[in-house]
């Protein structure tokens, strides 16, 4: 067995579901015992490790390789800790079956975690290693639901060359992932006696009209603009709710709704594209305020050696896009080029036999071994 794998066992045998997905107080809740056990691996493996408050007893764990020389270069590895909840409890217990291990976050993202804290460790003990490049482990809280981690992370201005963003990518590296917005809008209508819908103005019906109007039209329309790595732009219709009962004309009717958009899209036009076409149709809506947090797209350039030696040591000419958001867009909207990058397959992630391959795993680990000895 690998360092890694073994590794890898280890911390899925410790729970670190987010705390928003579970009751308070759940036994498996919250990413400190799994952040303690990276802190004191790192140090025994001779790291330096500094926690990272970021809200209540939540900690990022960030632990340096530092070269003895003049540090000229940084590289962050930065895949997140916390899990979405346990299926089962069976699946805090690693199970390895026909070249795949099985358990809660193998490939999202303890796999990414075991393999670049192990290649940290193993490049600590090595004789050749880069000189001049420090190699800094960024392991992130709350990446499943707010992104907490990297916000507090990015805000404090750490200063690197690159964030390799820890997610399962089946090893390819990616440049670039769509964005998001959550959107909330309201009818209203006029409440009368369901025997004389006449008297009143039904807002169930004119949101139908709405619905129809944005999972028709609307996302024809998003079909037209196309990213040469991500496609169009979505958009999907979460939630309904309106009325009360079925003998009065209902007066209130609101849905969500998940807009996923491109580079260059911004909150601001999106709002304004919506509601153009709603007025167009006369239709009245109103888009509320959603109190959403800032979930942008990442789009990084590859035309830098950094990232064309990732995808060199990973084989690959082009880079990649891919749908699902993640810690990549907020690093890089606070100032670092991140690219993502890790084994496992999305497909897996948050199922509930969610598992990760073993030798792609160890592929991700001698990747990353010649990758950094390019590195001054
Ligand atoms: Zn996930």
């Amino acid at each position: 067995m690998s360092p890694a794998e073994q590794l890898l066992r280890e911390l899925i045998a410790i729970p670190s579901v987010n705390p928003a997905f579970v009751p308070p107080g759940h036994p498996h809740a919250g990413e400190q015992r799994l952040a303690t056990f990276i802190a004191e691996s790192a140090r025994k493996g001779g790291l330096e490790v500094e926690m990272q408050s970021v809200i209540d007893d939540r900690q990022n764990v960030i632990a340096r390789l530092t070269p003895q020389g003049r540090v000229t270069r940084r590289i962050i590895l930065a895949p997140h800790m916390d899990t979405v909840p346990c299926a089962d409890d069976k699946q805090l217990t690693p199970e390895f079956k026909g070249g795949k291990l099985y358990g809660r976050g193998a490939c999202d993202t303890k796999g990414s975690l075991a393999v670049f804290l192990q290649t940290m460790l193993d490049l600590a003990k090595a004789d050749k290693r880069p000189k001049e490049t420090e190699i800094v482990l960024a392991a992130m809280v709350d990446e499943e639901n707010a992104q907490g981690g990297s916000r507090i992370f990015g805000g404090t201005g750490f200063q690197a060359d690159l964030a390799i963003v820890g997610e399962p990518t089946r090893l390819r590296v990616v440049t670039a992932h769509k964005g998001d917005i959550w959107l909330r809008l309201q009818t209203r209508g006029k409440a009368a006696h369901g025997s004389r819908p006449d008297l009143g103005r039904n807002a169930v019906l004119e949101m139908a009209k709405v619905v129809q109007l944005l999972e028709t039209t609307y996302a024809n329309k998003l079909k037209e603009k196309k990213h040469p790595l991500l496609g169009h732009g979505t958009i999907s219709v979460g939630s309904i709710w309106g009325g009360n009962q079925p003998n009065i004309v209902p007066d209130h009717c609101e849905i969500t709704a998940d807009r996923r958009t491109l580079p260059g899209e911004t909150e601001k036009r999106v709002l304004q594209e919506i509601r153009e076409l709603l007025n167009s149709q006369k239709l009245r809506a109103d888009l509320l305020d959603f109190k959403g947090l800032d979930s942008p797209p990442l789009e990084t350039k590859e035309d830098n050696e950094i990232i064309k030696d990732l995808m060199t040591e990973a084989r690959q000419h082009r880079p990649a896009g891919v749908d699902f958001f993640c810690d990549a867009a907020i690093l890089s909207q606070a100032g670092i080029t991140s690219v993502v990058f890790g084994p496992g397959d999305i497909a897996q992630a948050h199922t509930s036999d969610e598992w990760i391959l073993v030798r792609q795993l160890n592929t991700a680990g001698s990747i990353l071994r010649r990758y950094f000895d390019r590195q001054p």
